[in-house]
């Protein structure tokens, strides 16, 4: 390995001669401009990617961490899209919320303040191995957390709507745990979870019920109002109790960017680092990074402002009539089947005659990056409206894949899903 170890730059190199280089590092990059990643990346359109890129660069050099003593700018534009979003979300005026680097961290952040919750409440300790209840299809983020927080993770399974079975879930639930989850909708399979159901759950059983809104928070409620199907998942439901949704996902913000909300002042509070135990005075953060751009946060609530009302709006019309689609285009093609009735722009199909991986198989040779899922096992696509202009060559590949398949006399694949 040694031997392939780059030695420490020269350094000297022009910013010409730098470029170039890193060009070239992209050839076999995956073509996300042409709609060929069925995850990472987000676009609305080029008014939208430009105001974040532009937002991002006027404040990159500036350091979120010192808002409050340096930057007013980044404090006051924080402040707004936290404001936006505690609207957006029907939160109370009790509510508070944190800007974080990631649906990660916002995850992260809320189950801290989940446990300290149920530790003040209930006077477990250090000792106390602590339990979260979540849906099968709930994001791994949860069981990093856990992992970071020494948590035990219970899986609930699907209905066959892949839904959490919330009779299932709730008999899971015992007097060490400190939450309950939802998703909004969840990744694996695009669908709401119940959250009627479960912050009902949460208030009988006195739980903390956390909606992970990461992937469609900021998008999904414009879904509801132009009469999709969409169901609510918000701070509404009296049994809510926090609440994470990505900025960087379908609120077409540049990346790293996400937000956590809280019902309850105090319950940011219990996540927030106040410490004053080295010499160089008080360190006070809300969430786990220290220093992170100003960027985030100005391109955040420049794309907030700039779209809005009327540009989600737009958006969620146009990723709406985008996925119809694709879910007819798929179901067109003998064998094909989806595997939930999406929510969103997140689809999921497989088929009970062949195996679908042999078919994400040829898809990637033909240069489209497989997403995949194992239970059930699918082709799973989260699209923006990079995957417009590719909609029809997606199908037409997608047909002549799945023929392929059929025709062949290859029946398990060796494919493995990866997020
Ligand atoms: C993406 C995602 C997360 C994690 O967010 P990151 O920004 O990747 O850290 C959590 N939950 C769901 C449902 C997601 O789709």
């Amino acid at each position: 390995m040694t031997q392939n170890r780059k030695p420490y730059p020269a350094g000297g190199r022009s910013w010409d001669d730098l470029k170039q280089d890193m060009i070239a590092r992209t050839a076999d990059d995956v073509n996300w401009r042409g709609g060929r990643t069925p995850l990472y990346v987000f676009y609305n359109d080029e008014a939208t990617y430009e105001v974040g890129r532009k937002a991002y660069f006027e404040f990159f050099s500036e350091n979120a961490l010192g808002q409050k003593r340096a930057f007013k700018s980044i404090q006051s534009m924080e402040l707004d899209v936290l404001d936006y979003g505690m609207d957006l979300f029907n939160a109370p005026a009790s509510a508070t919320g944190a800007f974080t680097t990631g649906g990660s961290e916002s995850i992260f952040v809320a189950m801290k303040s989940a446990r300290d919750a149920h530790r003040a409440k209930t006077g477990a300790t250090r000792g106390d191995i602590l339990n979260i209840v979540m849906p099968d299809s709930a994001h791994p983020a949860f069981d990093k957390a856990a992992a970071a927080m020494d948590l035990d993770i219970r899986r609930a399974p699907l209905r066959s709507d892949k839904r959490v079975d919330t009779q299932a879930l709730k008999t899971m639930i015992d007097d060490h745990t400190m939450s309950i989850v939802g998703s909004a909708p969840c990744f694996p399979h695009g669908v709401v979870d119940p959250i009627q159901e479960l912050s009902d759950i949460a208030q009988d059983a006195e739980v903390w019920l956390h909606v992970d809104a990461c992937v469609g928070g900021w998008l999904a409620p414009f879904f509801t109002r132009i009469g999709r199907s969409t169901p609510h998942f918000d701070f509404r439901f009296a049994g809510v109790r926090s609440l994470s949704a990505d900025l960087h996902k379908f609120g077409f913000c540049p990346k790293a960017a996400s937000t956590v909300f809280f019902r309850h002042e105090q319950d940011l509070t219990r996540s927030r680092f106040r410490h004053d135990a080295w010499p160089s005075g008080v360190i006070d953060t809300a969430t786990l990074a220290g220093t992170r751009t100003g960027g985030s946060v100005a391109s955040a609530w420049a794309v907030l402002n700039h779209l809005g009302e009327t540009g989600y709006t737009e958006a969620a019309r146009n990723l709406a009539k985008m996925t119809d689609g694709y879910v007819e285009g798929i179901c067109a093609i003998d064998g094909l089947k989806m595997h939930s009735d999406p929510d969103l722009t997140l689809i999921n199909f497989g088929s009970d005659e062949f195996d679908i991986y042999l078919v994400a198989e040829q898809m990637t040779h033909r240069g489209w990056l497989a997403g995949l899922t194992s239970r059930p096992k699918g082709m799973h696509a989260m699209m923006s409206m990079l995957h417009e202009p590719s909609r029809a060559e997606f199908l037409s590949d997608l047909m002549e894949c799945v023929e392929t398949v059929r025709s062949g006399t290859e029946t398990q694949s060796e494919l493995k899903a990866v997020y």
